[in-house]
């Protein structure tokens, strides 16, 4: 079996437990393990994949606990440094009434962005996958660790894996997000992008023209997720799609990292990825990944709320 390597940030949510109030006045919070990146490393342990996850925490309490918590769960952790340049990064979420969130962010700065490209290893095979996110590159050293493993991972015959997982706010510059996205666009083979990020990263309102824009460089799947309407999978080749499965969701928090973690998950299973993937295998793949993500949204946190193999199977 190959390994799914995520790299970039984890981080801890702080998420309030009542649901559509102010922050402020919260009563209490939940504290949970996440960053998508460590999410979808874990998603991947969960039902039962070989991951690693490659980043930078913190030498804190905070970062003993995500490594505690990816290891629980039987993500490698052996890729993780440790710094004490600065502390591990921690998310304040809070959630709106209907589970979705309402994401704050305050961002300290923090260790995962002092990975650096000299800290990257040749330590990827044929078969693996390499699985980032962008929502933090766009500030150096991190940014060309980024582009040092997609380069290293590529030469060893790794899948390149990208979410663009743009969170508007969060950036200083949304003009700069967009470039640093289209950068790393071209680099990858497989693309997971959601409905919300699809015009404002393309800058193109028609749907299938937006998609179509996409496959660029070495782009050869998108995987478009809608949130509860479901997900849909393109190639040059051909389209399809799933619709959303119905349930009482409680908190979307990691939903999109749940279920690009499944469909990786499935893919390296696989031996040859670029070969493999028929139409049918494609819509089998999105109902798997479409279960999973369903069953993530009707528990509260990201990594806690991952199903393993046997629940996702039950729910299908
Ligand atoms: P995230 O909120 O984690 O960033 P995302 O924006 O990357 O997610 P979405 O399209 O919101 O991606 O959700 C990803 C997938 O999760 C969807 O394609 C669907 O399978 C599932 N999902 C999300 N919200 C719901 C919901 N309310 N009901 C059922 N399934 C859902």
């Amino acid at each position: 079996m190959s390994t799914v390597f995520t790299i970039g940030e984890a981080l801890i949510d702080f998420i309030p437990a009542v649901k559509g109030v102010e922050l402020k006045s919260v009563d209490s919070f939940q504290k949970a393990a996440g960053g998508a990146p460590a999410n979808v490393a874990c998603a991947v342990s969960k039902l039962g994949g070989r991951s690693a996850f490659i980043g930078k925490l913190g030498a804190d309490a905070f970062g003993d606990f995500l490594v505690d918590t990816m290891k629980g769960i039987g993500v490698d952790t052996s890729f993780v440094l440790r710094t004490d340049e600065a502390n591990t990064a921690l998310a304040f979420v809070s959630l709106k009434a209907d589970g979705n969130r309402d994401f704050s962010f305050y961002r300290n700065p923090s260790a995962d962005m002092l990975l650096s490209e000299e800290e990257i290893g040749d330590w990827f095979s044929v078969g693996d996958i390499l699985h980032f996110c962008s929502v933090d590159l766009i500030e150096a050293p991190v940014k060309y660790a980024h582009f040092k493993a997609i380069r290293t991972a590529k030469s060893a015959g790794a899948i390149i894996s990208f979410d663009p997982n743009v969170r508007l706010p969060l950036w200083r510059d949304p003009e700069e997000c967009r470039r640093t996205i289209l950068e790393f666009l071209p680099l990858s083979h497989i693309v997971k992008i959601s409905d919300e990020e699809l015009t404002f990263i393309t800058g193109i309102e028609d749907e299938k023209e937006a998609i179509a824009s996409l496959f660029v460089g070495d782009v050869q799947h998108v995987v478009y997720t809608r949130g509860a309407e479901g997900a849909a999978w393109f190639t040059k080749e051909f389209e399809v799609s799933v619709p959303g499965n119905l349930v009482d969701a409680e908190d979307t928090t990691g939903a999109g990292d749940s279920f690009i973690g499944a469909l990786l998950f499935q893919l390296h299973l696989l031996t040859d990825v670029q070969q493999q993937i028929s139409r049918e295998r494609a819509e089998e793949l999105l109902t798997f990944a479409n279960a999973a993500a369903a069953i993530t949204t009707t528990r509260p946190g990201a990594i806690p709320s991952l199903p393993t193999f046997s629940e996702v199977v039950a729910f299908q």
